[in-house]
Parts: C-alpha cells; structure tokens; sequence
C-alpha cells in the first residue's frame, strides 16, 4: 500500500494528540500537528509565534491564511512526500478543509481517511480543566469548543461526503482507543 495520508478531527481535549503520536510512530507516517507548530512558534519567539500567541490564550484560530501555509509546506517536505502524514488539529475550517484539498490535489494526491474522535463536550471539558495547559482557563476552553461546533463540525460533513469518514469513539482507556483507531486504519489499508 502506498504512503498513508490521514485526517484526525476531534475536539480539544478528546486525546488525539496523544492518539496520533503513536499512530505515527506505529504507522510510519509523519505527525503533523498545527498546535504544536505553533507552540513551538511562540517558544521560540519567531514572527509566526508573536502573531499567533494572544490568539492562542485567547481561544481563538490563526487565520486561514497563515495556517494554510504552514500546512502547505510542511506537507511539500521530503519527509511527509516519503511516508505520508497524520494531520493532527487541520483542517479546522471549511476554508481549510478546500486548501488541504487543492494542496494535495496538484500532487496528484488524496485523502485516504478522516477520522472523527468522537469525545462528549462535558468529558472534553473535564479532560482539559484536569491538565492545566496554560491557554486552558475556562474561557479559552469553552471559547475554542464553541468554534469547534460552529467552524470545524461541519466539516464531518464535508468529509463524509467525500466517503472519507469514519467515527470513532475515543472514551476509555488510552489503548483501548488506540487499538480501535488501528483497526479502523487497517481496514482501510488491507482494502487497498
Ligand atoms: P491545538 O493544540 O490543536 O488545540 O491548537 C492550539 C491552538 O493553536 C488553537 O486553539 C488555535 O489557536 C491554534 N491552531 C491550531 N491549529 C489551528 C488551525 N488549523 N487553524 C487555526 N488555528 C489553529
């Protein structure tokens, strides 16, 4: 089977970073994950990250504009071309669902599968109150959850009717989880 090129969709605080850290390595594919960018962005204090900071401790999205670009050449990457990616917190926006797509697109490339990691808003809330990140107060989490109901749950749709779509449950323990994410992923793999 040819490089795999997945999309992991769930809200803050439903795990898949954790998720998609040992998808990649189990997998062999690239983690891409647009947080991390950034976080790593703000930490080093480079132009991106003096952008991106109060928008991230406010709960807020990067515009599409800037983030579509880092996504677009992450993705150009010898690293990604070669063992494919697991894109981790993108797309986010319809506008970003169609970059993603034209991107791959002119690659002669497609999506081979968006998972949604389906975690209730009161679990997800819980979760991120209980970790203590340091854009986790109250209203960032309740902030980014409302734009994650208005701006990235309509992209299930977008996915589903692309036949992309796949829901997973991503309540109970960490491998549990884990192994339903896997058989999701080789059931893909072994059809192809
Ligand atoms: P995350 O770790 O994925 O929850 O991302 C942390 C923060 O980075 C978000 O709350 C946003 O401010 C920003 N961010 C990450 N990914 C994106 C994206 N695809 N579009 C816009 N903003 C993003």
């Amino acid at each position: 089977m040819e490089n795999l090129r997945i999309v992991i969709l769930g809200r803050q605080g439903s795990g898949k970073g954790t998720q998609c850290l040992r998808l990649g390595e189990s997998y062999g594919v690239i983690h891409i994950s647009t947080g991390d960018m950034l976080r790593a962005a703000v930490e080093s204090q480079t132009e991106l990250g003096q952008k991106a900071k109060a928008i991230m401790d406010a709960g807020d999205l990067v515009s599409d504009e800037i983030i579509n670009a880092i996504v677009a050449q992450r993705i150009g990457m010898n690293d990604v071309s070669e063992n494919g990616f697991i894109l981790d917190g993108y797309p986010r926006t319809a506008s970003q669902a169609q970059a993603l797509e034209e991107e791959l697109l002119v690659k002669g490339l497609k999506l081979d599968l968006a998972i949604n990691l389906e975690v209730p808003v009161s679990e997800v809330t819980q979760r991120m109150l209980d970790r203590s990140r340091a854009d986790d107060t109250e209203e960032a989490i309740r902030r980014r959850l409302e734009i994650y109901e208005n701006e990235t749950t309509p992209l299930l749709e977008w996915f589903e009717d692309r036949n992309n779509l796949v829901v997973v449950s991503g309540l109970g323990p960490e491998d549990e989880v884990f192994s339903r994410l896997k058989g999701v992923i080789d059931g893909i793999t072994s059809e192809n």
